[in-house]
């Protein structure tokens, strides 16, 4: 796909640096909406995968909400223009300074993990003379079949509150008069493109609701959270998540009670396909027994395969010369430090553009000044 990329413009540009599909990212979030739309469901995206303050302004021009799990996401999500009452705010170590900006911003709900957190809210509310709502993150012991680093809804994981815990939580609950139950909230992993989890989470929302409706408790909001994976072999045959499949799951599976409001938390399935890293080759080293791409971009820029063995497209985009054997790697001093092993790409030569596909989430948000790099620039396909 050389001719999706501006190479001629894109080479003038100092390396390495982000680049943006704004058209991409349009057409992911009219999907979504649409998609979304056919059964009222309400959208809050993750902040978390890629807070770019374009990239945001876009998101909140859609008219979704934002999903935030620190008080820098929510100032985030305020200066993007996201109004408090689409604001969710999750998270295991909330700060008492982060509740008390969510308290005075008037933000739709707090997700929360454990009776220790809900007991200090209640407590700022309480000082504030405010009423916080909130919802119960449960760990519905789901298990997403996704790279254990990002399941979290399993028992042992360290988010929301295990199953056989509710009741003591909803004991404390009735204790505590400054905190009012909206919301039973759930997250299972993130990067699923098998979607059975999410029709087994269904099942279990459902025999969940049916036991607190004995404690005559009806939650108005239910909140599936996040996790729809993308296609990272193959970004341009599907460029954009199957939102139509993933909506139409929960249609058909989860029973909500008359009136239940249905929230979903996706960041990944909105912006990861429409980001590419731009990186240049500073040499070609040719081993004793291998061949090594050495780029200008590393984890600083990327972490995701250093963190997750995770998979990126790989193109060298200014060569057309038969294709050769390269591992791929990045300028850090470390040897984690490597994109990908044992790849054929063009002949490849200093000077020559790589770019690393599908890093639209997840990525520029997560670079670090590790050997006191610079962060990388952000270039947008409508601006050049
Ligand atoms: C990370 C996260 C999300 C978004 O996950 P994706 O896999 O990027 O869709 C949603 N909700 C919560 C609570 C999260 O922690």
């Amino acid at each position: 796909m050389k001719d999706y990329f501006p190479v001629d413009k894109l080479k003038t540009l100092e390396t390495p640096f982000y680049y943006y599909d704004m058209d991409l990212l349009r057409k992911t979030l009219e999907t979504v909406v649409s998609e979304s739309k056919k059964y009222d469901y309400h959208i809050h995206y993750a902040i978390k995968a890629n807070a770019n303050p374009r990239i945001l302004s876009a998101i909140r021009e859609s008219g979704l909400g934002a999903d935030c799990v620190s008080g820098g996401e929510i100032q985030a999500a305020l200066n993007a223009g996201f109004s408090p009452t689409k604001i969710v705010f999750a998270g295991v170590g909330k700060a008492d300074w982060e509740i008390n900006l969510g308290l005075d911003k008037d933000i739709f709900c707090f997700n929360v993990e454990s009776v220790a957190e809900l007991e200090i809210i209640n407590e700022l509310a309480q000082q504030k003379g405010k009423k916080a709502r909130i919802a119960l993150r449960i760990n519905p012991e789901v298990n997403a079949n996704t790279h254990h680093h990002i399941t979290t809804g399993m028992k042992e994981n360290k988010f929301g509150i295990n199953l056989d815990q509710i009741d003591s939580v909803l004991d404390k609950l009735e204790t505590l008069n400054s905190v009012q139950l909206i919301g039973l909230h759930f997250h299972i992993g993130s990067q699923l493109t098998d979607l059975h989890p999410f029709q087994a989470l269904c099942t279990r929302v459902n025999e969940l609701q049916q036991n607190l409706a004995k404690r005559k408790i009806i939650v108005e909001h239910i909140n599936f959270g996040g996790g729809l994976g993308i296609d990272y072999q193959y970004p341009n045959q599907n460029p954009i998540p199957d939102f139509k499949e993933y909506f139409r799951i929960f249609h058909k599976h989860f029973k909500p009670f008359p009136n239940q409001q249905i929230h979903f938390e996706p960041g990944r399935s909105i912006v990861g396909q429409c980001g590419n890293l731009i990186s240049k080759v500073l040499y070609v080293k040719i081993g004793s027994v291998k061949k090594f791409a050495i780029l200008d971009a590393g984890f600083t820029e990327l972490i995701r395969p250093a963190l997750y063995d995770a998979y990126h497209q790989i193109e060298n985009i200014t060569s057309e010369e038969p294709k050769e054997t390269y591992d791929v790697v990045g300028p850090i001093c470390e040897s984690s430090d490597t994109f990908a092993k044992q790849i054929d790409l063009n002949k490849t030569r200093r000077g020559d553009i790589f770019v690393l596909r599908s890093a639209g989430a997840y990525g520029e948000i997560m670079a670090s000044q590790y050997n006191c790099r610079k962060l990388p620039k952000a270039y947008f396909s409508d601006l050049l």
